[in-house]
């Protein structure tokens, strides 16, 4: 580990003014601590930000504000995700342990980073994310739990998160404060897509902070589902998943929303599926028609073409079970 110095904030703005030269923010350092001990990570300085808005609270428009501190086990927790939003428990409770639940802050899950192994091999492996412009082991080594969607010849990893797919699914807006003050955007607009520097990961200004997150109120969100494959029960990333919330009105599917996670660089919002599915009868047949539109762009690797099938699966599978707890 390298040395660095450490600092708390009060404020977002005192945050972001303690935020200089490599500083790095330190939510619940479940992520970023595991990196610098590695010294893939090298911030000079970390700011902690686990005093700042930790609040979940009903937004004036009647949906959700979640603070960036706010631990990932108080989120799955609250009364009002589980009741109004229960994919963003599920899949929350989907992942990693209690212990580290405890900690994670949703600021920190949210930019938590790949889990390919060859990103955290800075002893022997190149990869372009950890050293631009180096080259990518992974895409000629072993890379069954890489991406199929959205990648680029230069890297082919995936984001980590579960809920962060979740999120996606559910409309969720990220709120930053910067030094140029504040602005947000959708979560589905947050992340960059790896191109030729996969070491830029989002859209994120130099010291720029994630103060919160927001979601529109939707009726169609208390119906929906996270589902999660994986090699292992539990304490195991996903090799796919799947949050879908469903409506149906009259046999005919009158809303949907689907994200994917484990299959590209960001969590995947699968517009295409979503829009061939409306308006269609809710039935098994549509479900997987509307998913081979949405995976006709999808690009496996040696290793990893059984992720089609799967993901096909999983898909078909999750609004099956939606649509029959709606009949
Ligand atoms: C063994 C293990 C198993 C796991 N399994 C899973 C799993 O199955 N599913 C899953 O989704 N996750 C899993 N995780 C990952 C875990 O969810 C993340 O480590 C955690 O969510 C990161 O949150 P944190 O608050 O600890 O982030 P930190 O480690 O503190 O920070 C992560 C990054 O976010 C930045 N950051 C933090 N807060 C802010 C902010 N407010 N604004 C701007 N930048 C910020 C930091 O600078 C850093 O770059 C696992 C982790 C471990 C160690
Ligand atoms: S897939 Fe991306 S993170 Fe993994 S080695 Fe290649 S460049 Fe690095």
């Amino acid at each position: 580990m390298m040395p660095f110095s450490y600092e708390r904030a009060v404020d977002a703005s005192d945050a972001v003014r303690r935020a200089t030269g490599t500083a790095k923010y330190l939510g619940g350092g479940t992520n970023l601590v595991d990196l610098m001990r590695e010294t893939i990570e090298r911030p000079d300085k970390l700011v902690d930000v686990t005093g700042l808005s930790a609040e979940i609270v009903e937004d004036d428009d009647g949906g959700l504000v979640i603070g960036a501190a706010a631990r990932n086990t108080a989120v799955a927790e609250n009364r009002l995700v589980r009741t109004r939003y229960p994919m963003l428990a599920r899949a929350i409770m989907a992942g990693a342990s209690a212990q580290i639940r405890n900690m994670a802050t949703v600021g920190g899950n949210i930019l938590q980073r790949t889990r390919c192994t060859y990103f955290y091999d800075d002893d022997g492996s190149r990869c372009n994310k950890r050293v631009p412009g180096q080259g990518c082991d992974a895409i000629e080594g072993f890379h069954r739990i890489h991406a199929i969607l959205g990648a680029s010849p230069s890297c082919v990893a995936t984001h980590p998160s579960d809920m962060a797919v979740a999120l996606v699914a559910l409309d969720a807006r990220v709120h930053l404060c910067g030094r140029d003050g504040e602005r947000s955007l959708p979560l589905t607009e947050f992340y960059q897509p790896p191109g030729d520097r996969p070491d830029i990961e989002t859209v994120l200004k130099p010291g720029e902070l994630i103060t919160r997150i927001t979601l529109p109120p939707s009726a169609l969100a208390a119906r929906s589902e996270y589902r999660k494959v994986r090699d292992r029960a539990s304490y195991a990333f996903a090799l796919v998943s799947v949050g879908a919330a469903l409506s149906v009105e009259n046999g005919r599917i009158a809303d949907v929303r689907l994200a994917l996670g484990g299959v590209a660089h960001k969590p995947w919002r699968a517009f295409k599926a979503e829009q061939a599915l409306r308006g269609q009868h809710a039935t098994a047949e549509a479900f997987a028609a509307a998913t081979a539109a949405e995976l006709a762009e999808a690009r496996p690797l040696k290793n990893n073409a059984f992720k089609v099938e799967l993901l096909s699966r999983t898909i078909v599978a999750t609004l099956s079970k939606l649509a029959g707890d709606l009949a």
